[in-house]
């Protein structure tokens, strides 16, 4: 096992827009292998961005089939310099982040995404998510731009939320 630390808010790492990878090596597929271990390592932990492990790598895994809330799922995602091309209908719900660990909020998202993206052979694929997967992907991708879940609520006074503990 070879877990990563988790960078958190406000290093500066998580701001910085990842750069797309072009070398699919044993290196990448280490770096991939590790961030889903880590992923897996945390509970209820459904997906993890490149930045958040200190990597600057356009790269984001995903897992929704441990969330609750799952109904239906793709399983395990690994989407390397993945692009939304298209997105439809729209959703406020609850989001939370390693890398935030002290809040959550609600965050307006839209509810299907179509997505182009590569995968770890280096083979380009496209992929419809909907629900919660098309959530988890928007905030991946998010982090992937810099961006972090708060940076997307609509009014900060009445949309975000301490927690005591990280779940
Ligand atoms: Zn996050």
């Amino acid at each position: 096992m070879s877990l990563l630390a988790i960078r958190r808010f406000p290093d500066p790492i998580l701001k910085r827009p990842t750069r797309y990878v072009q070398r699919f090596d044993t290196q990448l597929k280490r770096l991939i292998d590790a961030m889903i271990q880590t992923m897996h390592s945390h509970p209820r932990c459904v997906g993890l961005a490149a930045p958040q492990v200190g990597s600057a790598w356009r790269i984001a895994v995903m897992d929704s089939s441990r969330h609750p809330k799952t109904t239906t799922t793709s399983g395990l995602i690994t989407l390397i310099n993945p692009v939304i091309d298209e997105q439809k209908d729209q959703t406020v719900q609850r989001e939370g982040c390693l890398s935030i660990p002290d809040f959550t909020a609600n965050v307006r998202r839209a509810t299907r995404v179509h997505i182009k993206a590569i995968n770890q052979s280096g083979t380009p694929f496209e992929i419809g998510l909907s629900g919660l997967e098309a959530i988890i992907a928007q905030h991946e991708i998010d982090h992937l731009d810099g961006k972090l879940f708060l940076d997307s609520v609509e009014n900060v006074k009445t949309d975000v939320f301490r927690r005591k503990a990280y779940l």
